[in-house]
């Protein structure tokens, strides 16, 4: 694939892949940059510089004024181009696949309360359609398309049920966000509570059945015997 101009404005790409092209056709091999050169290079983005790092894990080497004694603080030098991520298939073939370990499966698992993102089901619950069989999750990676038009492979916890009957396509936080802006304001001020909370807003019922569904197989047990007195 050949590569694009880096502001191109026809170029359907997120701040990583422009950044990238930036490096190699603005700064070049060996030269250095300021986190005011992305400003103005990527100006209103506000996470240009993170998605800039992101390029590491593509095999790009930035360094620091920590790794090269000869940059100030504000300066970095961008040492080496990596994966041309502005080619969809190089990119992905490249995206970092590390193994997880079982604290970080625990940690996305607690992070999404333990709950199939997809389909909202708790680990170990039975579904509605078919009460022989009960809920189990994993964490997968889901691609994911960002606001800024940027994919990224991110890390989430689907029921075996949903991650069997996913089709790949990625999930988009673009077309949640533009469907979020056209609610009537007073809707959208509600969902944002709802997103600062964490939850929808719910009744003490659900709440009451999300505290025992986390409890334990034996606690469980106890408070449902407990219950019946
Ligand atoms: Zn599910």
């Amino acid at each position: 694939m050949s590569q694009p101009a880096w502001d191109d404005p026809k170029l359907k790409a997120g701040t990583m892949i422009r950044g990238a092209l930036w490096l190699v056709q603005v700064i070049g091999e060996g030269g250095s940059f300021t986190k005011e050169d992305i400003r103005k290079a990527f100006p209103g983005i506000s996470q240009a510089d993170r998605r800039i790092r992101d390029l590491r894990d593509y095999g790009w080497v930035m360094l620091t004024s920590a790794e090269d004694a000869t940059l100030t603080a504000e300066d970095q030098r961008f040492l080496k181009a990596g994966v041309p991520v502005w080619d969809p298939a190089a990119r992905r073939a490249a995206a970092p696949q590390k193994t997880l370990s079982n604290k970080e499966k625990q940690a996305v698992m607690a992070r999404d309360d333990f709950m199939c993102t997809v389909c909202g089901i708790s680990g170990g619950e039975s579904y509605l359609d078919d009460s022989n069989q009960s809920a189990v999750l994993s964490v997968t990676r889901r691609r994911t398309v960002l606001p800024d038009g940027e994919e990224k492979t991110l890390l989430v916890t689907e029921c075996k049920r949903c991650r069997a009957g996913s089709d790949g396509t990625p999930a988009r936080a673009d077309e949640a966000l533009a469907a979020i802006r056209n609610l009537d304001p007073r809707e959208q001020l509600r969902l944002l509570r709802w997103i600062e909370r964490g939850r929808r807003g719910s009744t003490p019922l659900e709440r009451a059945w999300n505290t025992y569904r986390r409890l334990p197989a034996d606690a469980r047990d106890e408070v449902r015997a407990a219950l019946r007195g």
